[in-house]
């Protein structure tokens, strides 16, 4: 059996004439799918009794299982899939005031083992395929409690630019007018900072947004808590990122995790100015920390006057900075703890 989300529109038209039938069904099938949310082809009540059978014979269309599902009082859901081999993963639905947005996983684990992080504490699995992420999708858009599902990001389990054919396979379904059609602009990439998945990305004809899990503003001290540092320390990334804005004519966005006693102080702000004062078009998200059971290093928030003094620093010095509320604190909505807490029971 194979999943029918792994064809485009033209590769099911071309598999319908193969069996004699009209090839405009294939859009009517893609409606069912993404449009509808039909689980089963027995469902498709327009389509000839026949090709039902002949589709429901050769494919699948969902690949994964609700294993648990956690609602948080902000309104966040948080979902813990079940894929055919038996790996879990993780994908979140987070509403705001006029937009909702699904947090996809890319990888099942993570090779990166960032500290803060608990995707990595287990390791690295698989990669998932263009199907799985697109069944993340396709079960947020109609299993969400609060609204529509208007906006993608890459930021669940995994580094993406990590598995980067499926994941730009996935971006150009989720974009397309047949399918998901959420604009590109509206899907966001987020790596650790994979120079040459980046390189590659900027070379793609996509207006997808791009973020940087950034955390720290010198070498020591991002090399111990992003090991991928070591590889690609700051010098080459920030140098990538500004190609990147320059090609593109988009925006960067940079996650700094505020962690107590770590990053958070008026020094590291500093830093952090100085680093990106040669990127013209970019922009800090700060993100006061979320605690994780396991992680390498002490995962603290820092005081609100520290938050507020680090933001007003970076403002003066003329960077473009956000806050990010920390959501779904009730329900262990930070990436891979639920899917940890599984895997230890
Ligand atoms: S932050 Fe991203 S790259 Fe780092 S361990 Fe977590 S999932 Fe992997």
């Amino acid at each position: 059996m194979r999943d029918i989300k792994e064809l485009s529109l033209k590769e099911l038209e071309v598999k319908l004439l193969s069996w004699g039938k009209p090839g405009y069904h294939a859009r009517q099938v893609l409606s069912w799918i993404y449009g509808k949310g039909a689980y089963e082809f027995a469902k498709m009540s327009d389509l000839p009794v026949t090709l039902r059978d002949l589709l429901t014979d050769e494919f699948y269309i969902l690949g994964l299982r609700l294993e648990d599902l956690q609602r948080s009082s902000d309104g966040t859901d948080k979902f813990l899939f079940e894929l055919k081999d038996g790996n879990l993963i993780e994908a979140v639905g987070i509403p705001a005031a006029r937009r909702v947005t699904g947090c996809i996983s890319s990888q099942a684990g993570c090779k990166f083992a960032c500290s803060f992080c608990a995707s990595g504490l287990k390791g690295f699995k698989r990669n998932l395929t263009c199907g799985e992420m697109l069944d993340e999708v396709l079960y947020l858009k109609h299993n969400l409690e609060k609204g529509q599902l208007t906006h993608i990001v890459f930021m669940g389990t995994g580094e993406p630019l990590d598995n980067y054919d499926n994941l730009l396979k996935a971006v150009r379904v989720i974009n397309s007018p047949e399918a998901f059609n959420i604009g590109s602009r509206k899907i966001t990439i987020s790596t650790c900072g994979i120079v040459p998945g980046i390189r590659r990305l900027q070379g793609e004809s996509l207006q997808v947004e791009l973020s940087i899990s950034l955390h720290a503003a010198d070498d020591s001290l991002r090399s111990r808590i992003m090991p991928i540092n070591r590889k690609y320390p700051l010098s080459d990334l920030i140098r990538c990122c500004r190609e990147y804005s320059e090609k593109t004519n988009r925006q960067v966005t940079f996650e700094y995790i505020l962690v107590k006693g770590l990053n958070s102080d008026l020094a590291s702000a500093k830093k952090l100015s100085g680093l990106l004062s040669s990127l013209r078009l970019a922009k800090v998200n700060l993100i006061p920390a979320n605690p994780v059971n396991g992680s390498t290093e002490k995962m603290l928030p820092p005081s609100e006057q520290e938050v507020s003094a680090f933001k007003e620093y970076l403002f003066k010095t003329g960077v473009n900075v956000t806050l990010r509320k920390e959501r779904g604190q009730d329900i262990q909505a930070a990436c891979g703890q639920l899917r940890l807490k599984h895997e230890k029971n």
